[in-house]
């Protein structure tokens, strides 16, 4: 049988702001995930619109699309025109699950809540001939799952081709994430077993990984056997853990030990009454420079994530933010313009009180503002988040933020990495063109490498016991299998 997998681009892969790099990182995960449930005879492909060119011209026996709100009316597009030629269409993901009403009209099955179990019943009963419309995700486990289909992944195509998942989901239930949506009817939170996630690291290639885990640190148990694991296989790493998992316990130490070199972290919000309001309530008076000392001191850069236009925010939080980050020399920002997704509790509040003002999914992108905002205007929310951006990566600011770290090497590696990333985009389109973004990974190594903080330089913050998490705004990236939501913006 012949299927084919598409990962259509996101509508921003037509806007000027378009930045190839950005979505020439990591390769379509969670598609190749399910592909491992194909049988070995079957002729699979997989397509990333982000970094190849989509052809429609093919008879496949099967088409599978993942589908995200700023996606959706593409990957509607290009179900519709298969359809019409009888080839029957499946779609899944976070917006398939939010509005299944919607997508069903564009597919043959959809899915709802993660595909791991349901894709397996799904393919028994699509070579029996007898397709549901409609498999909701009932059981939730990843222990057994066949090892991912790899051989799948055009690696050349991308920055960090070795990126992966071990657990799905979160413990927290924060009020404008996607991911009690798409958990909805079982476990919002699980993991793969040790074992296999190690033996699924052994088979990845060279030496940096990333873990696109929403939070890497959830299960402490298993993350800190991972961690023991991982000793000694000489692995650099980047994931996404909360704020509260880095101040306690020392986890984190062990995760330093065991090559991390790069969090995502979900600040948010510099007013805590912003957390109160939204169900984060774990971030609630919390000490973030203790956060921020805590990864300094261990070398870990930080890629701090900001959301904007919250009820509590005055048009004064874009540069009180942006000062903040600056001071505490946070490695890379990730900004949001605040974006109530369907299916979320924020969606629905806002909903109830007639604050959302359209309906156009192009415009959840977290760039664009699609509800009334409580204290300022439209106009001042969007340029707000724009200087944001602006300012934080201005060559001043990149060098103010750098010369905050105790470490000399820490503050060239700062300098290297935020530079790299955001002030070479002609470089990175060159290297895209020619195919050639392995050439980069010695260099992404190099700046991932370790960095010893003087130990006198060094405070006891192994005692901090505050409890936080992080917020994920964005639909994170485009590979995760399921719930996922901010796009990396390193
Ligand atoms: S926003 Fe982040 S911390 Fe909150 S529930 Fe979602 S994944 Fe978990």
């Amino acid at each position: 049988m012949k299927i084919k997998m598409i990962l259509p681009a996101l509508l921003e892969a037509e806007s000027p702001a378009w930045r190839p790099v950005k979505y020439s990182l990591f390769p379509p995960l969670g598609l190749a995930t399910l592909a491992a449930h194909c049988a070995p005879d079957d002729e699979v492909t997989i397509v990333d619109q982000h970094v190849e060119p989509l052809s429609l011209d093919d008879e496949p026996d099967l088409v599978v699309i993942q589908v995200y709100i700023t996606n959706a009316y593409r990957a509607y597009a290009i179900a519709d025109e298969y359809r019409a030629r009888g080839i029957y269409v499946v779609l899944g993901g976070l917006h398939v699950t939010s509005i299944p009403a919607e997508a069903s009209v564009h597919a043959d099955t959809i899915f709802l809540g993660p595909g791991d179990c349901s894709f397996p019943k799904f393919l028994a009963d699509f070579r029996r001939l007898k397709p549901k419309p409609q498999y909701q995700a009932d059981a939730r486990s990843l222990v057994g799952i066949p090892p991912i289909r790899r051989d799948l992944i055009k690696r050349k195509l991308y920055l960090v081709p070795n990126s992966i998942v071990v657990t799905r989901g979160c413990p927290f239930h924060c009020s404008f994430c996607y991911k009690d949506a798409f958990f909805k009817g079982g476990k919002s939170f699980y993991t793969q077993q040790v074992d296999e996630a190690l033996r699924e690291i052994d088979r990845l290639p060279g030496k940096h990984l990333y873990f696109l885990d929403d939070h890497l640190l959830g299960h402490r148990k298993f993350a800190a056997e991972l961690f023991a694991g991982m000793q000694g296989m000489n692995r650099l790493f980047q994931g996404a853990a909360t704020v509260d998992s880095i101040l306690r316990g020392n986890l984190i130490e062990q995760a330093a030990n065991a090559g991390l070199r790069s969090l995502f972290v979900g600040f948010e919000s510099i007013n805590s009454q912003n957390h109160l309001a939204t169900g984060k309530t774990q971030n609630v008076n919390r000490d973030y420079e203790k956060v921020v000392k805590r990864l300094d001191d261990l070398g870990i850069m930080i890629n701090g994530s900001f959301v904007f236009g919250l009820d509590h925010d005055k048009p004064d939080v874009f540069d009180k933010t942006v000062d903040w980050a600056v001071e505490q020399g946070i490695t890379t920002a990730t900004f949001h313009i605040a974006t109530p997704y369907p299916g979320t509790d924020y969606y629905a509040q806002l909903r109830k009180t007639n604050r959302i003002v359209t309906s156009n999914w192009d415009k959840y992108d977290t760039r664009h503002v699609v509800f009334k905002p409580k204290h300022m205007d439209k106009s001042v929310l969007e340029n707000g988040y724009h200087r944001a951006y602006k300012n934080f990566y201005s060559w001043r600011n990149i060098g103010r933020a750098s010369l905050q770290h105790r470490s000399v090497k820490h503050r060239v590696k700062h300098f290297a990495y935020t530079t790299g990333w955001r002030k070479f985009e002609p470089l990175w389109d060159v290297v895209i063109r020619a195919k050639q973004l392995k050439l980069m990974t010695p260099m992404l190594e190099g700046v991932l490498s370790k960095v010893t903080t003087p130990k006198s330089a060094v405070s006891d913050s192994s005692s901090a016991s505050c409890s936080e998490s992080i917020v994920h705004f964005k639909e994170r990236n485009l590979p995760t299998p399921v719930s996922s939501f901010k796009p990396p913006e390193y």
